[in-house]
């Protein structure tokens, strides 16, 4: 699909700026970054249902044995009709005014090897973004295991799929979303959702990049993110996720905060949250000790929010 006679976005940025300054420019993406990647593996889409499940597919078809560690394709699209979340829940965008790309690679490691990388995607978003803003990083935060938050709202979500891994290497596809200007209509959509919600399970309200950076742009949030996820998935394929622990810990929205970890309504578990250990699991200090939680399917919420 070519992207010649995309409608423009519903908020799009002929009040903010260049009519067609809420497109992805390629060159400037490269220029700016994500040169890092072969310009034919960067497929910029008008539409798909989600690029996670193109490029799960994708990476599904590759002979196993004989693949080259590394980023296989990037593929982005100014809207996705089928946005998947984690545990099937659906990730909102729309056309212009949010970034959503997915990353496929294979890296050197077995499955168990896997064990922190959305945290470390977590950790490449957040770094990303503050240096578009160095001024403002201090408002940026991680949210476990992997929501990117901005004053506490999400900003970015991150989905993580396995295509496969044999005893030496993992083909991943990296999902990530970032809500680039604000959508007061999607806005309000979430909210309502949320507000339906019991206290337990409420979605963390959302905010966008140009709350903080009024010029922010979908080309350059690509370039910046794109960089900054080709130098971690290097890095992670040679370490693991020993090199990010202590970033996340630093970057820890709810550090020493009171949460409760949430599966389907249920509560599973409630303490301190004191950060998180080499392999990315939650350390927890509940009145029966430190508990370590696994990246699953679980929520988490403060315990102000949830109560
Ligand atoms: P939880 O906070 O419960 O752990 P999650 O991290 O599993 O959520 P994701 O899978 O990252 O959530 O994202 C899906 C959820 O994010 C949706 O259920 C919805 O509440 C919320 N959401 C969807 N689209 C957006 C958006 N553009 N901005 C912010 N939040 C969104």
């Amino acid at each position: 699909m070519t992207d010649t006679h995309f409608p423009p976005p519903i908020n799009g940025s002929a009040a903010n700026g260049r009519a067609d300054d809420w497109r992805i420019d390629r060159e400037r993406a490269r220029a700016g970054g994500a040169g890092t990647i072969p310009s034919e593996a960067l497929e910029i889409v008008d539409e798909t249902a989600s690029t996670n499940t193109d490029l799960m597919a994708r990476m599904k078809a590759l002979p196993r044995e004989r693949v080259a560690p590394g980023v296989h394709a990037v593929r982005a699209a100014y809207r996705q009709t089928a946005g998947r979340g984690r545990q099937g829940r659906s990730w909102q965008a729309s056309p212009g005014n949010a970034l959503t790309f997915s990353l496929a690679c294979v890296l050197p490691r077995p499955l168990a090897g896997l064990a922190g990388l959305s945290l470390a995607t977590g950790v490449a978003v957040v770094d990303s973004l503050a240096r578009l803003m160095p001024g403002e990083a201090a408002r940026l935060a991680l949210k476990w295991p992997n929501d990117v938050l901005l004053d506490g709202r999400k900003l970015a979500g991150i989905l993580i799929e396995t295509a496969w891994s044999t005893a030496s290497a993992s083909a991943v596809v990296i999902g990530v979303g970032i809500n680039v200007r604000r959508d007061e209509a999607l806005e309000a959509e979430l909210e309502a959702a949320a507000a339906g919600a019991p206290a337990q399970a409420r979605a963390t309200p959302p905010a966008a990049l140009s709350q903080a950076l009024p010029s922010a742009n979908l080309t350059d949030t690509l370039a910046v993110a794109l960089k900054a996820l080709t130098e971690m998935i290097e890095r992670f394929g040679t370490h693991g996720f020993a090199p990010f622990v202590d970033r996340w810990n630093a970057c820890h929205a709810y550090a020493n905060r009171e949460v409760v970890l949430i599966d389907k309504g249920v509560e599973l578990a409630r303490g301190i949250a004191t950060g998180v250990d080499g392999s990315g699991q939650l350390l927890l200090s509940t009145d029966a000790g430190m508990q370590a939680i696994a990246t699953g399917d679980v929520s988490l919420r403060l315990v102000d929010d949830a109560s």
